[in-house]
Protein backbone atom coordinates (compact mmCIF):
# COMPACT_ATOMS: atom_id res chain seq x y z
CA UNK A 1 0.00 0.00 0.00
CA UNK A 2 1.57 3.52 -1.28
CA UNK A 3 1.80 6.34 1.32
CA UNK A 4 -0.91 9.09 0.77
CA UNK A 5 -0.70 12.70 1.73
CA UNK A 6 -3.29 13.76 3.45
CA UNK A 7 -4.68 17.40 3.55
CA UNK A 8 -6.46 20.46 5.37
CA UNK A 9 -10.01 21.05 3.98
CA UNK A 10 -10.92 24.61 3.94
CA UNK A 11 -13.19 26.86 2.29
CA UNK A 12 -14.15 23.79 -0.03
CA UNK A 13 -10.57 23.65 -0.81
CA UNK A 14 -8.18 20.79 -0.21
CA UNK A 15 -4.78 22.46 1.47
CA UNK A 16 -1.38 20.89 1.74
CA UNK A 17 0.35 22.97 4.14
CA UNK A 18 4.04 23.84 2.66
CA UNK A 19 4.92 25.55 6.82
CA UNK A 20 3.51 22.66 9.71
CA UNK A 21 5.19 19.57 10.99
CA UNK A 22 4.03 16.02 9.52
CA UNK A 23 3.35 12.93 11.56
CA UNK A 24 2.60 9.43 10.32
CA UNK A 25 -0.28 6.98 10.46
CA UNK A 26 0.38 3.47 10.96
CA UNK A 27 -1.36 0.45 10.62
CA UNK A 28 -1.73 -0.33 14.24
CA UNK A 29 -2.09 -4.74 13.63
CA UNK A 30 1.14 -4.05 11.40
CA UNK A 31 3.50 -0.92 12.26
CA UNK A 32 5.65 -1.28 9.42
CA UNK A 33 2.90 0.05 7.25
CA UNK A 34 2.46 3.40 7.11
CA UNK A 35 -0.70 4.57 5.31
CA UNK A 36 -0.50 8.43 5.23
CA UNK A 37 1.25 11.85 6.40
CA UNK A 38 -0.41 13.91 7.80
CA UNK A 39 -0.26 17.71 8.19
CA UNK A 40 0.02 18.96 12.57
CA UNK A 41 -2.23 21.90 11.37
CA UNK A 42 -1.05 25.18 12.91
CA UNK A 43 -2.61 28.64 13.93
CA UNK A 44 -3.15 29.99 10.61
CA UNK A 45 -5.11 27.05 9.31
CA UNK A 46 -7.06 27.44 12.01
CA UNK A 47 -7.96 31.15 11.64
CA UNK A 48 -8.57 30.33 7.99
CA UNK A 49 -11.14 27.30 8.54
CA UNK A 50 -13.19 29.60 11.29
CA UNK A 51 -12.86 32.36 9.32
CA UNK A 52 -15.13 30.15 5.98
CA UNK A 53 -17.09 28.83 9.05
CA UNK A 54 -18.19 32.49 9.91
CA UNK A 55 -18.69 33.24 6.20
CA UNK A 56 -20.52 30.07 4.88
CA UNK A 57 -22.91 30.49 8.26
CA UNK A 58 -25.54 32.78 6.94
CA UNK A 59 -25.85 30.77 3.52
CA UNK A 60 -26.09 27.53 5.32
CA UNK A 61 -28.73 29.06 8.02
CA UNK A 62 -30.72 30.44 5.56
CA UNK A 63 -30.94 27.16 3.40
CA UNK A 64 -34.03 25.77 3.82
CA UNK A 65 -35.08 22.10 5.38
CA UNK A 66 -35.60 20.48 2.31
CA UNK A 67 -32.73 21.69 0.45
CA UNK A 68 -30.43 20.66 4.14
CA UNK A 69 -31.90 17.27 3.87
CA UNK A 70 -31.84 16.63 0.04
CA UNK A 71 -27.39 17.30 1.29
CA UNK A 72 -28.00 14.60 4.02
CA UNK A 73 -29.88 11.68 2.01
CA UNK A 74 -27.05 11.70 -0.75
CA UNK A 75 -24.14 12.05 2.43
CA UNK A 76 -25.86 8.78 3.81
CA UNK A 77 -26.08 7.01 -0.40
CA UNK A 78 -22.70 8.19 -0.85
CA UNK A 79 -21.44 6.29 2.47
CA UNK A 80 -23.69 3.18 1.59
CA UNK A 81 -21.96 3.09 -1.73
CA UNK A 82 -18.74 3.38 -0.36
CA UNK A 83 -19.03 1.20 3.31
CA UNK A 84 -16.88 -1.45 2.46
CA UNK A 85 -13.83 0.62 1.67
CA UNK A 86 -14.26 2.66 4.32
CA UNK A 87 -14.75 0.15 7.01
CA UNK A 88 -11.07 -1.22 5.87
CA UNK A 89 -10.10 1.83 5.99
CA UNK A 90 -11.42 1.99 9.88
CA UNK A 91 -9.67 -1.44 10.08
CA UNK A 92 -6.20 -0.67 8.71
CA UNK A 93 -6.10 2.97 10.21
CA UNK A 94 -7.22 2.45 13.62
CA UNK A 95 -7.22 -1.75 14.40
CA UNK A 96 -10.92 -2.22 14.72
CA UNK A 97 -11.83 -5.37 13.23
CA UNK A 98 -13.47 -5.07 9.95
CA UNK A 99 -16.83 -6.18 10.61
CA UNK A 100 -17.35 -3.99 13.10
CA UNK A 101 -15.95 -1.12 11.21
CA UNK A 102 -18.37 -1.93 8.56
CA UNK A 103 -21.03 -1.87 10.74
CA UNK A 104 -20.19 1.71 12.57
CA UNK A 105 -20.20 2.74 8.43
CA UNK A 106 -23.78 1.71 8.25
CA UNK A 107 -24.42 3.26 11.33
CA UNK A 108 -22.85 6.65 10.10
CA UNK A 109 -25.64 6.16 6.92
CA UNK A 110 -28.48 6.07 10.04
CA UNK A 111 -27.48 8.87 11.41
CA UNK A 112 -27.29 10.52 8.43
CA UNK A 113 -30.95 9.52 7.54
CA UNK A 114 -32.13 10.18 11.20
CA UNK A 115 -30.80 13.83 10.64
CA UNK A 116 -32.04 14.28 6.89
CA UNK A 117 -35.34 13.81 8.32
CA UNK A 118 -34.66 15.86 11.42
CA UNK A 119 -34.07 18.97 9.22
CA UNK A 120 -37.45 19.12 7.93
CA UNK A 121 -39.35 18.04 11.18
CA UNK A 122 -40.96 20.77 13.32
CA UNK A 123 -39.52 22.49 15.87
CA UNK A 124 -40.34 25.14 19.00
CA UNK A 125 -43.59 25.36 20.49
CA UNK A 126 -46.26 27.62 20.34
CA UNK A 127 -47.05 28.81 23.74
CA UNK A 128 -49.78 30.62 25.25
CA UNK A 129 -49.81 33.86 25.84
CA UNK A 130 -51.29 36.09 28.55
CA UNK A 131 -52.23 39.17 26.21
CA UNK A 132 -55.23 38.49 24.25
CA UNK A 133 -55.04 38.15 20.99
CA UNK A 134 -51.22 37.98 20.98
CA UNK A 135 -49.22 35.01 19.76
CA UNK A 136 -46.22 33.93 21.49
CA UNK A 137 -43.60 30.75 20.61
CA UNK A 138 -40.61 29.83 20.99
CA UNK A 139 -37.81 29.59 17.91
CA UNK A 140 -34.80 27.21 18.11
CA UNK A 141 -32.17 28.91 15.74
CA UNK A 142 -28.54 27.48 14.82
CA UNK A 143 -25.28 28.63 17.03
CA UNK A 144 -22.86 29.68 14.66
CA UNK A 145 -19.57 27.74 13.90
CA UNK A 146 -18.86 25.51 16.05
CA UNK A 147 -16.44 22.92 16.69
CA UNK A 148 -16.00 19.09 16.30
CA UNK A 149 -13.52 17.52 18.79
CA UNK A 150 -13.72 14.18 18.12
CA UNK A 151 -11.95 10.53 19.20
CA UNK A 152 -10.25 8.20 16.86
CA UNK A 153 -11.88 4.86 18.59
CA UNK A 154 -15.26 5.62 16.56
CA UNK A 155 -13.77 7.86 13.46
CA UNK A 156 -17.02 7.71 11.56
CA UNK A 157 -20.07 7.34 13.80
CA UNK A 158 -18.57 9.58 16.89
CA UNK A 159 -18.05 12.69 14.31
CA UNK A 160 -21.10 12.10 12.63
CA UNK A 161 -23.41 12.13 15.31
CA UNK A 162 -22.04 15.43 15.85
CA UNK A 163 -21.50 17.15 12.52
CA UNK A 164 -25.15 15.79 11.17
CA UNK A 165 -27.25 17.44 13.77
CA UNK A 166 -24.93 20.57 13.62
CA UNK A 167 -25.59 20.98 9.59
CA UNK A 168 -29.23 19.77 9.84
CA UNK A 169 -30.03 22.46 12.33
CA UNK A 170 -27.85 25.19 9.98
CA UNK A 171 -24.60 25.38 11.98
CA UNK A 172 -21.30 25.10 10.61
CA UNK A 173 -18.33 23.14 11.59
CA UNK A 174 -14.45 23.38 11.90
CA UNK A 175 -13.70 19.80 13.05
CA UNK A 176 -10.24 18.46 14.19
CA UNK A 177 -10.47 14.92 14.46
CA UNK A 178 -8.18 12.47 16.78
CA UNK A 179 -4.47 12.50 14.59
CA UNK A 180 -4.85 8.97 14.46
CA UNK A 181 -8.08 8.53 12.71
CA UNK A 182 -7.37 11.74 10.19
CA UNK A 183 -7.11 9.46 7.05
CA UNK A 184 -10.81 8.32 7.54
CA UNK A 185 -11.42 12.08 8.57
CA UNK A 186 -10.39 12.61 5.01
CA UNK A 187 -12.33 10.68 3.61
CA UNK A 188 -15.43 11.83 5.42
CA UNK A 189 -14.87 14.98 4.25
CA UNK A 190 -14.60 14.14 0.83
CA UNK A 191 -18.09 12.24 1.03
CA UNK A 192 -19.58 15.89 2.33
CA UNK A 193 -18.39 17.44 -0.86
CA UNK A 194 -19.35 14.88 -2.96
CA UNK A 195 -22.56 15.59 -1.96
CA UNK A 196 -22.97 18.98 -2.63
CA UNK A 197 -22.43 20.54 0.66
CA UNK A 198 -21.86 24.39 -0.03
CA UNK A 199 -18.29 25.20 0.19
CA UNK A 200 -17.05 26.68 4.18
CA UNK A 201 -19.92 24.68 5.64
CA UNK A 202 -17.65 21.67 7.18
CA UNK A 203 -13.77 22.68 7.18
CA UNK A 204 -11.60 19.57 8.55
CA UNK A 205 -8.09 20.65 10.37
CA UNK A 206 -5.70 17.77 11.09
CA UNK A 207 -2.69 17.90 13.79
CA UNK A 208 -2.48 17.47 17.28
CA UNK A 209 -4.90 18.17 19.57
CA UNK A 210 -2.26 19.02 22.34
CA UNK A 211 -1.17 21.40 19.64
CA UNK A 212 -3.58 23.12 18.26
CA UNK A 213 -6.77 22.41 20.14
CA UNK A 214 -6.56 25.19 22.52
CA UNK A 215 -6.51 27.81 19.33
CA UNK A 216 -9.44 26.25 17.86
CA UNK A 217 -11.48 26.71 20.76
CA UNK A 218 -10.12 30.15 21.91
CA UNK A 219 -11.38 31.38 18.58
CA UNK A 220 -13.53 34.27 19.11
CA UNK A 221 -15.27 32.82 15.70
CA UNK A 222 -16.22 29.36 17.62
CA UNK A 223 -19.81 29.35 19.17
CA UNK A 224 -19.74 26.13 20.56
CA UNK A 225 -17.73 22.88 21.06
CA UNK A 226 -18.55 19.40 21.08
CA UNK A 227 -15.83 17.18 21.94
CA UNK A 228 -15.52 13.14 22.73
CA UNK A 229 -12.25 11.93 24.25
CA UNK A 230 -10.75 11.57 27.78
CA UNK A 231 -12.06 13.82 30.92
CA UNK A 232 -8.38 14.97 31.17
CA UNK A 233 -8.68 16.87 28.16
CA UNK A 234 -12.40 17.24 28.59
CA UNK A 235 -12.19 19.46 31.60
CA UNK A 236 -9.30 21.65 29.87
CA UNK A 237 -11.77 22.32 27.41
CA UNK A 238 -14.37 22.66 29.97
CA UNK A 239 -12.49 25.82 31.46
CA UNK A 240 -11.58 27.86 27.90
CA UNK A 241 -15.64 27.74 27.37
CA UNK A 242 -16.46 28.35 30.09
CA UNK A 243 -14.38 31.66 30.39
CA UNK A 244 -15.86 32.02 27.01
CA UNK A 245 -19.39 31.25 27.66
CA UNK A 246 -19.70 29.34 25.07
CA UNK A 247 -22.05 26.07 24.99
CA UNK A 248 -20.30 23.11 25.22
CA UNK A 249 -20.75 19.41 25.33
CA UNK A 250 -18.50 17.09 26.21
CA UNK A 251 -18.42 13.07 26.22
CA UNK A 252 -15.89 11.14 28.28
CA UNK A 253 -14.76 8.24 30.22
CA UNK A 254 -15.73 5.22 31.55
CA UNK A 255 -15.38 2.39 34.15
CA UNK A 256 -18.29 0.49 33.21
CA UNK A 257 -19.43 -2.27 35.22
CA UNK A 258 -21.65 -5.29 34.94
CA UNK A 259 -23.03 -6.68 38.14
CA UNK A 260 -24.08 -10.37 37.64
CA UNK A 261 -26.52 -12.15 40.27
CA UNK A 262 -26.55 -15.92 41.62
CA UNK A 263 -30.03 -16.34 39.63
CA UNK A 264 -28.84 -14.66 36.51
CA UNK A 265 -28.42 -16.91 32.68
CA UNK A 266 -24.63 -17.37 33.81
CA UNK A 267 -23.94 -18.34 29.43
CA UNK A 268 -25.44 -15.66 28.59
CA UNK A 269 -23.89 -13.08 31.21
CA UNK A 270 -20.18 -14.48 30.61
CA UNK A 271 -21.13 -14.33 26.68
CA UNK A 272 -22.28 -10.27 26.34
CA UNK A 273 -19.44 -9.64 28.98
CA UNK A 274 -16.73 -11.21 27.11
CA UNK A 275 -17.59 -9.52 24.46
CA UNK A 276 -18.55 -6.05 26.02
CA UNK A 277 -15.01 -6.62 27.55
CA UNK A 278 -12.44 -7.80 24.95
CA UNK A 279 -14.14 -6.74 21.46
CA UNK A 280 -12.41 -4.14 19.87
CA UNK A 281 -9.43 -4.68 22.37
CA UNK A 282 -11.55 -2.84 25.10
CA UNK A 283 -11.60 0.45 23.21
CA UNK A 284 -14.54 2.08 23.22
CA UNK A 285 -15.82 4.01 26.10
CA UNK A 286 -18.66 1.94 26.89
CA UNK A 287 -16.44 -0.94 27.03
CA UNK A 288 -17.64 -3.57 30.13
CA UNK A 289 -14.34 -3.36 32.63
CA UNK A 290 -15.43 -4.35 35.91
CA UNK A 291 -17.30 -7.29 36.56
CA UNK A 292 -19.27 -7.17 40.05
CA UNK A 293 -20.26 -11.02 40.70
CA UNK A 294 -22.48 -12.32 43.56
CA UNK A 295 -19.85 -14.67 45.78
CA UNK A 296 -21.99 -17.65 45.48
CA UNK A 297 -21.89 -17.54 41.79
CA UNK A 298 -18.35 -16.19 41.29
CA UNK A 299 -16.03 -19.18 40.40
CA UNK A 300 -19.02 -20.52 38.12
CA UNK A 301 -18.91 -17.22 36.28
CA UNK A 302 -15.09 -16.38 36.13
CA UNK A 303 -14.35 -20.60 34.25
CA UNK A 304 -17.49 -20.02 31.75
CA UNK A 305 -16.80 -16.09 31.39
CA UNK A 306 -12.33 -17.44 30.37
CA UNK A 307 -13.95 -19.78 28.24
CA UNK A 308 -16.03 -16.87 26.16
CA UNK A 309 -13.05 -14.99 26.10
CA UNK A 310 -10.95 -17.58 24.47
CA UNK A 311 -13.29 -18.16 22.19
CA UNK A 312 -13.13 -14.41 20.39
CA UNK A 313 -10.06 -14.29 17.57
CA UNK A 314 -7.35 -12.29 18.33
CA UNK A 315 -6.14 -11.71 14.72
CA UNK A 316 -5.47 -8.35 13.05
CA UNK A 317 -8.09 -6.08 12.44
CA UNK A 318 -8.73 -6.83 8.52
CA UNK A 319 -8.68 -10.27 9.25
CA UNK A 320 -13.07 -11.15 8.75
CA UNK A 321 -12.51 -13.46 11.95
CA UNK A 322 -10.95 -10.81 14.35
CA UNK A 323 -12.72 -9.99 17.20
CA UNK A 324 -10.05 -8.43 19.64
CA UNK A 325 -7.79 -6.74 17.19
CA UNK A 326 -4.50 -4.41 18.33
CA UNK A 327 -4.30 -1.65 20.79
CA UNK A 328 -4.34 1.66 18.52
CA UNK A 329 -0.51 3.00 19.33
CA UNK A 330 2.40 1.47 21.37
CA UNK A 331 1.77 3.97 24.06
CA UNK A 332 -1.56 2.37 24.63
CA UNK A 333 0.03 -1.48 24.52
CA UNK A 334 2.27 0.09 26.84
CA UNK A 335 -0.20 1.36 29.08
CA UNK A 336 -2.11 -1.68 29.34
CA UNK A 337 1.19 -3.84 30.18
CA UNK A 338 1.61 -1.41 33.13
CA UNK A 339 -2.14 -1.92 34.38
CA UNK A 340 -1.39 -6.22 33.86
CA UNK A 341 1.28 -5.65 35.50
CA UNK A 342 -0.30 -3.81 38.97
CA UNK A 343 -2.89 -6.48 38.50
CA UNK A 344 -0.31 -9.52 39.52
CA UNK A 345 0.16 -7.02 42.97
CA UNK A 346 -3.89 -5.93 43.31
CA UNK A 347 -5.73 -9.15 42.59
CA UNK A 348 -5.02 -12.54 40.43
CA UNK A 349 -4.10 -12.90 36.88
CA UNK A 350 -6.44 -15.80 35.32
CA UNK A 351 -6.27 -15.00 31.99
CA UNK A 352 -3.54 -13.18 29.69
CA UNK A 353 -1.56 -10.27 31.27
CA UNK A 354 0.78 -10.45 28.46
CA UNK A 355 1.91 -9.84 24.79
CA UNK A 356 0.62 -12.83 22.77
CA UNK A 357 3.74 -15.48 21.51
CA UNK A 358 2.68 -15.66 18.08
CA UNK A 359 5.06 -14.41 15.53
CA UNK A 360 1.76 -12.58 13.45
CA UNK A 361 1.57 -10.51 16.01
CA UNK A 362 5.38 -9.19 16.56
CA UNK A 363 5.02 -5.67 14.21
CA UNK A 364 1.23 -4.96 15.92
CA UNK A 365 0.42 -3.47 19.16
CA UNK A 366 -1.35 -6.52 20.51
CA UNK A 367 -2.02 -7.82 24.06
CA UNK A 368 -3.82 -10.36 25.17
CA UNK A 369 -7.28 -10.03 26.44
CA UNK A 370 -6.98 -10.12 31.07
CA UNK A 371 -9.06 -11.52 33.63
CA UNK A 372 -8.06 -9.81 37.05
CA UNK A 373 -9.77 -11.67 39.97
CA UNK A 374 -10.23 -10.45 43.59
CA UNK A 375 -9.32 -6.59 43.43
CA UNK A 376 -10.57 -4.40 45.58
CA UNK A 377 -12.48 -2.09 44.63
CA UNK A 378 -10.73 1.18 45.33
CA UNK A 379 -7.68 -0.04 43.66
CA UNK A 380 -5.97 1.68 40.82
CA UNK A 381 -6.82 -1.28 38.75
CA UNK A 382 -10.65 -0.64 39.36
CA UNK A 383 -10.79 2.97 39.28
CA UNK A 384 -8.85 4.08 36.26
CA UNK A 385 -9.72 3.95 32.64
CA UNK A 386 -7.63 1.74 31.16
CA UNK A 387 -8.82 1.49 27.93
CA UNK A 388 -7.46 -1.87 26.71
CA UNK A 389 -8.77 -5.78 26.88
CA UNK A 390 -8.23 -5.92 31.09
CA UNK A 391 -11.33 -6.87 32.96
CA UNK A 392 -11.25 -6.69 36.85
CA UNK A 393 -13.78 -8.77 39.09
CA UNK A 394 -15.07 -8.02 42.32
CA UNK A 395 -17.07 -10.11 44.74
CA UNK A 396 -20.21 -8.67 46.54
CA UNK A 397 -22.41 -10.26 49.20
CA UNK A 398 -25.57 -8.73 48.08
CA UNK A 399 -27.46 -6.72 45.49
CA UNK A 400 -27.21 -3.82 47.68
CA UNK A 401 -23.36 -4.19 47.99
CA UNK A 402 -23.24 -4.54 43.97
CA UNK A 403 -24.59 -1.60 43.66
CA UNK A 404 -22.47 0.14 45.68
CA UNK A 405 -19.01 -1.50 43.87
CA UNK A 406 -20.80 -0.08 40.28
CA UNK A 407 -21.43 3.26 41.72
CA UNK A 408 -18.00 3.68 43.38
CA UNK A 409 -16.43 5.18 40.40
CA UNK A 410 -15.81 8.79 39.80
CA UNK A 411 -17.86 7.68 35.85
CA UNK A 412 -20.97 7.31 35.44
CA UNK A 413 -21.31 6.23 31.52
CA UNK A 414 -22.84 2.78 31.14
CA UNK A 415 -23.71 -0.14 33.14
CA UNK A 416 -25.76 -3.49 33.27
CA UNK A 417 -27.45 -6.12 35.37
CA UNK A 418 -27.51 -9.96 34.80
CA UNK A 419 -30.79 -10.93 36.80
CA UNK A 420 -34.41 -13.17 36.44
CA UNK A 421 -35.66 -10.97 39.39
CA UNK A 422 -37.61 -8.23 38.54
CA UNK A 423 -37.46 -6.26 41.84
CA UNK A 424 -33.22 -6.20 42.02
CA UNK A 425 -33.62 -4.63 38.38
CA UNK A 426 -36.24 -1.99 39.63
CA UNK A 427 -33.85 -1.38 42.94
CA UNK A 428 -30.72 -1.13 40.68
CA UNK A 429 -32.36 1.24 37.77
CA UNK A 430 -33.07 3.62 40.95
CA UNK A 431 -30.62 3.42 42.52
CA UNK A 432 -27.26 3.50 39.81
CA UNK A 433 -25.56 6.71 39.17
CA UNK A 434 -25.21 6.12 35.17
CA UNK A 435 -26.19 7.23 32.09
CA UNK A 436 -27.16 4.56 30.29
CA UNK A 437 -28.31 1.77 32.07
CA UNK A 438 -28.97 -1.92 31.09
CA UNK A 439 -30.96 -5.21 31.79
CA UNK A 440 -29.53 -8.48 30.76
CA UNK A 441 -27.44 -6.59 27.96
CA UNK A 442 -23.87 -5.74 27.38
CA UNK A 443 -22.41 -2.46 28.68
CA UNK A 444 -21.50 -1.33 24.83
CA UNK A 445 -23.99 -0.88 21.55
CA UNK A 446 -25.97 2.07 21.93
CA UNK A 447 -29.27 2.53 19.68
CA UNK A 448 -28.19 4.63 16.83
CA UNK A 449 -31.27 6.74 18.05
CA UNK A 450 -30.78 6.94 21.60
CA UNK A 451 -29.94 9.36 23.64
CA UNK A 452 -26.75 8.46 24.48
CA UNK A 453 -24.16 10.22 27.63
CA UNK A 454 -23.06 9.97 31.09
CA UNK A 455 -23.14 11.00 34.46
CA UNK A 456 -20.16 12.32 36.60
CA UNK A 457 -16.82 12.73 35.24
CA UNK A 458 -17.91 10.76 32.08
CA UNK A 459 -20.03 13.73 30.56
CA UNK A 460 -20.57 17.49 30.99
CA UNK A 461 -24.79 15.94 31.50
CA UNK A 462 -26.20 16.49 27.97
CA UNK A 463 -27.20 13.98 25.72
CA UNK A 464 -26.16 12.96 22.35
CA UNK A 465 -28.08 11.41 19.23
CA UNK A 466 -31.33 11.59 18.13
CA UNK A 467 -34.15 13.58 19.90
CA UNK A 468 -31.68 14.72 22.53
CA UNK A 469 -29.18 16.57 19.91
CA UNK A 470 -31.46 19.77 19.35
CA UNK A 471 -31.11 21.25 22.69
CA UNK A 472 -27.32 21.09 22.21
CA UNK A 473 -26.96 22.45 18.29
CA UNK A 474 -29.68 24.91 18.66
CA UNK A 475 -30.60 28.04 20.89
CA UNK A 476 -33.89 29.17 21.52
CA UNK A 477 -35.55 32.68 21.47
CA UNK A 478 -38.78 33.50 23.02
CA UNK A 479 -41.31 35.50 20.48
CA UNK A 480 -44.08 37.65 21.05
CA UNK A 481 -46.26 39.18 18.54
CA UNK A 482 -48.65 41.41 19.43
CA UNK A 483 -51.39 43.22 17.29
P1 LIG B 1 -8.23 12.29 23.76
O1 LIG B 1 -8.86 13.05 24.88
O2 LIG B 1 -6.78 12.04 23.81
O3 LIG B 1 -8.49 13.06 22.37
C1 LIG B 1 -9.80 13.38 21.93
C2 LIG B 1 -9.72 14.53 20.95
O4 LIG B 1 -9.27 15.70 21.65
C3 LIG B 1 -8.71 14.33 19.81
O5 LIG B 1 -9.21 14.90 18.63
C4 LIG B 1 -7.49 15.09 20.30
O6 LIG B 1 -6.65 15.50 19.24
C5 LIG B 1 -8.16 16.28 20.96
N1 LIG B 1 -7.34 16.99 21.94
C6 LIG B 1 -6.29 16.52 22.67
N2 LIG B 1 -5.79 17.51 23.46
C7 LIG B 1 -6.56 18.61 23.24
C8 LIG B 1 -6.57 19.94 23.76
N3 LIG B 1 -5.70 20.33 24.67
N4 LIG B 1 -7.52 20.79 23.30
C9 LIG B 1 -8.44 20.39 22.41
N5 LIG B 1 -8.47 19.16 21.85
C10 LIG B 1 -7.55 18.28 22.27
O7 LIG B 1 -9.07 10.93 23.61
P2 LIG B 1 -8.83 9.72 22.59
O8 LIG B 1 -7.61 8.97 23.01
O9 LIG B 1 -8.94 10.18 21.18
O10 LIG B 1 -10.12 8.81 22.88
C11 LIG B 1 -10.22 7.94 23.97
C12 LIG B 1 -11.01 8.58 25.09
O11 LIG B 1 -12.28 9.00 24.59
C13 LIG B 1 -11.33 7.61 26.21
O12 LIG B 1 -11.21 8.27 27.44
C14 LIG B 1 -12.79 7.23 25.95
O13 LIG B 1 -13.51 6.79 27.07
C15 LIG B 1 -13.32 8.51 25.42
N6 LIG B 1 -14.54 8.29 24.63
C16 LIG B 1 -15.72 8.68 25.17
C17 LIG B 1 -16.90 8.46 24.47
C18 LIG B 1 -18.22 8.89 25.03
O14 LIG B 1 -19.14 9.08 24.25
N7 LIG B 1 -18.35 9.08 26.33
C19 LIG B 1 -16.86 7.84 23.22
C20 LIG B 1 -15.61 7.46 22.70
C21 LIG B 1 -14.46 7.70 23.41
Amino acid sequence: MSTTTLAHYVAGEWITPKDEEWGIDVNPSDATQVLAQIPRGSAGVIDHAVQAAQSAFRGWKAKTGTEKAEILHRAANLLAERRQELGTLVALEVGKPVGEAVAEVDRGVMIFRYFAAEAVHPIGQVIPAQKSGSLQFSLRQPIGPIAVISPWNFPVAIPLWKIAPALAYGNTIVWKPAEVASFTASKLAEVLAEAGLPAGVLNLVLGKGSAIGNQLISHEGIRAVTFTGSDTVGMGISEIAARRNIKFQLEMGGKNAAIVLDDADMDQAAKLIAAGAMRFAGQKCTATSRAVVLSSAADRFVDILNKEIQALPLAPANDPKSAVGPLVTKDAMEKVALYADLGTKAGRVVLGGKRPDDNIYKNGFFFEPTVIVDVKPDDRIAQEEIFGPVLVVHQAKSVEEAIAIANSSRYGLSVSLFTRDINAALQYIHEIDCGMVRVNGDTTGVDPHAPFGGMKFSSSHSREQGPAAIEFFTETKTVQINA
